[in-house]
C-alpha cells in the first residue's frame, strides 16, 4: 500500500492495541505513538509491555498506559471491569485495534485436540468480543472512531491443517462484518486488515522450514494500520483489506 501519512495524523487520538507486546501489535504501537496517538497497551506480559512503553517513551512520545490482561482467561465481567477502570482514566477510545491472537496447532481438524480449539476460540474470539462489547461505550465517545479487527488469508478461504485459527478467523470477519452494518450511521468505523505473511514469532511457528528474511518486517506493512486510525480513512467501514495487497497465501517465495 502506497500510503504518506501526515506527520501528526494521529495526534489527540487514544488508541488501545491488543497484543501490543509482540510481533505486529507491538509495531503498531510504537507507530501509532510516533504519528502523535496516546497509546494504551493491552497484552499478558507485564514486563514485555513495559519495555514496549519505554520504548515509546524513550522516542518522547506520551508514556503508554499499560494494562496487563490475559484474553485466555478473561470473561464478559473482568472486560467490564477493565473497561470502568479505562474510563477513570481516558475520556473515551478513539481506536481499537485487536490484534492479539493464538495459532493453536496446524494438524487436520480430524486430529485437533478439543483443548486446544477452545483456547483459540477463546482468545481470538471470545475475548474480541468480551472485550469489544465492553469497550463500545468508550469507542462511541469518539467523534470518529475507528475498531480495526485482525483477520487472515484462511479467515477468507479455509485451508486445510489451519483449523480452529482459520475458523477463528471467519468469525472475526463476521464479527466486523455485523458491527459495520449496526454502527454504519454512527460515528464508529468497523473494518478487518489480514496482515499477509509478516516476520514474528507466531509465522516462525507455522512456517519453520520458511526463510524468514523473505517476509515484510511488521514496520514495513504499518500503512495500512495507519490509514484505517486516521481521517484519511473516515466513512470506509465494513471493508477487509489487505496489509499485503496481491500478495498470494501461503509460504514466501
Ligand atoms: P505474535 O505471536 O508475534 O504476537 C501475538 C501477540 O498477541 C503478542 O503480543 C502476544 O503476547 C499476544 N497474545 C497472545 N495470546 C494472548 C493472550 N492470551 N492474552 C493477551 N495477549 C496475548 O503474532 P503476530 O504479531 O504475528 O500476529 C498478530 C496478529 O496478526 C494475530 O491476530 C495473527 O493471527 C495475525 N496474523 C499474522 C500473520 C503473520 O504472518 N504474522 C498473518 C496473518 C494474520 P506475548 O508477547 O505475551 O506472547
Amino acid at each position: 500500500m502506497h500510503y504518506q501519512p501526515k506527520s501528526d495524523l494521529l495526534n489527540h487520538r487514544i488508541i488501545l492495541v491488543t497484543g501490543a507486546s509482540d510481533g505486529i501489535g507491538r509495531e503498531a504501537a510504537l507507530t501509532y505513538a510516533r504519528y502523535g496517538a496516546q497509546v494504551i497497551l493491552l497484552g499478558r506480559n507485564a514486563e514485555k509491555l513495559q519495555r514496549v512503553s519505554d520504548e515509546i517513551g524513550a522516542l518522547g512520545k506520551a508514556v503508554p498506559l499499560v494494562c496487563q490482561l490475559d484474553l485466555a482467561t478473561v470473561t464478559p465481567e473482568s472486560c467490564h471491569a477493565f473497561a470502568d477502570r479505562l474510563a477513570q482514566q481516558i475520556p473515551r477510545l478513539d481506536g481499537v485495534l485487536h490484534n492479539a491472537g493464538l495459532l493453536g496447532e496446524i494438524v487436520p481438524l480430524a486430529d485437533l485436540a478439543p483443548e486446544i480449539w477452545q483456547q483459540v476460540m477463546r482468545v481470538n474470539v471470545d475475548a474480541t468480543f468480551f472485550l469489544t462489547q465492553a469497550l463500545l461505550p468508550l469507542l462511541l465517545k469518539s467523534e470518529a472512531g475507528s475498531l480495526v479487527f485482525t483477520s487472515s488469508s484462511v479467515g477468507r478461504t479455509g485451508r486445510s491443517g489451519w483449523g480452529a485459527y482459520a475458523v477463528s478467523k471467519f468469525a472475526t470477519e463476521g464479527m466486523m462484518q455485523v458491527l459495520a452494518e449496526e454502527y454504519k450511521n454512527r460515528n464508529l468505523q468497523v473494518n478487518c486488515i489480514n496482515p499477509g505473511g509478516t516476520r514474528t514469532k507466531m509465522r516462525a511457528s507455522a512456517f519453520p522450514e520458511e526463510d524468514a528474511a523473505k517476509l515484510k518486517t511488521p514496520a514495513e506493512i504499518m500503512p495500512i494500520y495507519l490509514y484505517l486510525m486516521g481521517d484519511d480513512s473516515r466513512r470506509k467501514t465494513g471493508i477487509s483489506f489487505d496489509a499485503q495487497p496481491g500478495r498470494k497465501p501461503g509460504p514466501a517465495e
